[in-house]
């Protein structure tokens, strides 16, 4: 009966006290157990009821059985102790710490740190000319007089009541083409390899339009350049920036301030130029593209008998848009990091 007694509570008393959380709760087992009113010592106190040859061998046991409960008291005190101070035991300086969350830049900040980079290879200058600018910089000098139907192609934010004799209203500058008078002011004379990435403002709203949209502006006005030095970097710059399979391809168009003047499109980046519900016959359309207007050379104060030079003008949205198969504007200017964590 004894034996089993102390089995008992020798189990017992190991579970709880491994199960103890503080040094308080061990002491108050160890009186429980081992303390003078405690289990063993009515044991003990009993020993004497026994029969004579029982009680040497349940002595022994409630020896052992006290033993080991006091030890297990001492083991998981011990260990309470280290957890109580971890710094000191268990600080490991190579345990990796928690990374905090790293973003990155917007994707159209990237797009236009790409296509600079691309045009500066081939000796292209970056400027960034006023979103704010004069109708003269805007239309009138790029061979939009007054009244000119081509205007209403452009749905301009105009300024009220910020008008200048010389330059006319003040507008929203509804495209970078306007840096190209002032880039050529600004240089007086050839060579010119101008790239002009700006904020632009329509009156416009949809899936494919934002009121306010970022464009990138191209000019070239050197000795001898004609239509195959277009051709040729808009090529390039599509190679780079969708992939080496991309062709290009020109078709005719009309623009005020180019002559010719060409749309130009590249090959379809969900098809591959077979076709597809996306593309017409495998081309999509970039932007346009042209050589500058002789007037437009004049009103920058450059000879067109002299020189000649190109230009171009594409949206940043819309290359980013092709190049990732985005289909909603908007998307770029929300914040939804859903969207944005893709990229
Ligand atoms: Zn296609």
């Amino acid at each position: 009966m004894e034996q089993n007694r102390l089995q008992n509570l020798k189990n017992q008393a190991i579970l709880n006290i491994f199960e103890a959380k503080t040094e308080q709760e061990l002491e108050e087992l160890r009186v429980e157990y081992l303390g003078r009113q405690g289990e063993l010592s009515q044991l003990i106190k009993k020993i004497s009821l026994l029969p004579v040859e029982k009680r040497k061998q349940i002595g022994e046991l409630i020896n052992e059985t006290k033993k080991i409960i006091q030890e297990a008291i001492s083991s998981q005190k011990k260990s309470l102790q280290h957890q109580l101070s971890p710094q000191e035991d268990w600080f490991d300086i190579t345990v990796p710490g928690e990374r905090p969350p790293q973003g990155h830049l917007h994707l159209i900040t990237l797009a236009i740190s790409e296509i600079t980079g691309i045009f500066e290879k081939i000796g292209f200058g970056k400027v960034a000319y006023p979103e704010v600018e004069w109708d003269w910089y805007a239309f009138e000098g790029l061979n939009m007089p007054q009244n000119h139907p081509a205007r209403d192609e452009w749905e301009t934010f105009f300024i009220k009541d910020l008008f200048s004799p010389q330059y006319g209203q003040a507008v929203l500058t509804p495209h970078t083409s306007s840096g190209q008078l002032r880039e050529m002011e600004r240089l007086g004379q050839p060579p010119i390899r101008m790239l002009n990435i700006a904020k632009c403002y329509r009156r416009q709203i949809d899936a494919s339009h934002a009121p306010m949209f970022y464009q990138f502006e191209g000019l070239v006005v050197e000795p001898g350049i004609n239509i195959t030095h277009l051709k040729g970097t808009l090529d390039y710059f599509v190679k780079q920036y969708f992939g080496p399979q991309r062709e290009v391809r020109i078709r005719p168009f009309h623009f005020q301030f180019t002559e010719p003047s060409f749309e130009v499109d590249v090959t379809c980046i969900v098809c591959g130029g077979r076709g597809c519900r996306v593309c017409k016959q495998g081309w999509m359309e970039l932007g346009g593209a042209g050589m500058v207007h002789p007037a437009v050379l004049k009103n920058g104060g450059l000879d067109p008998q002299k020189h000649t030079g190109f230009a171009f003008g594409w949206g940043v949205e819309r290359v980013l848009m092709m190049k990732y198969k985005i289909d909603d504007i908007r998307l770029l200017f929300g914040s939804d990091l859903k969207f944005l964590e893709q990229f």
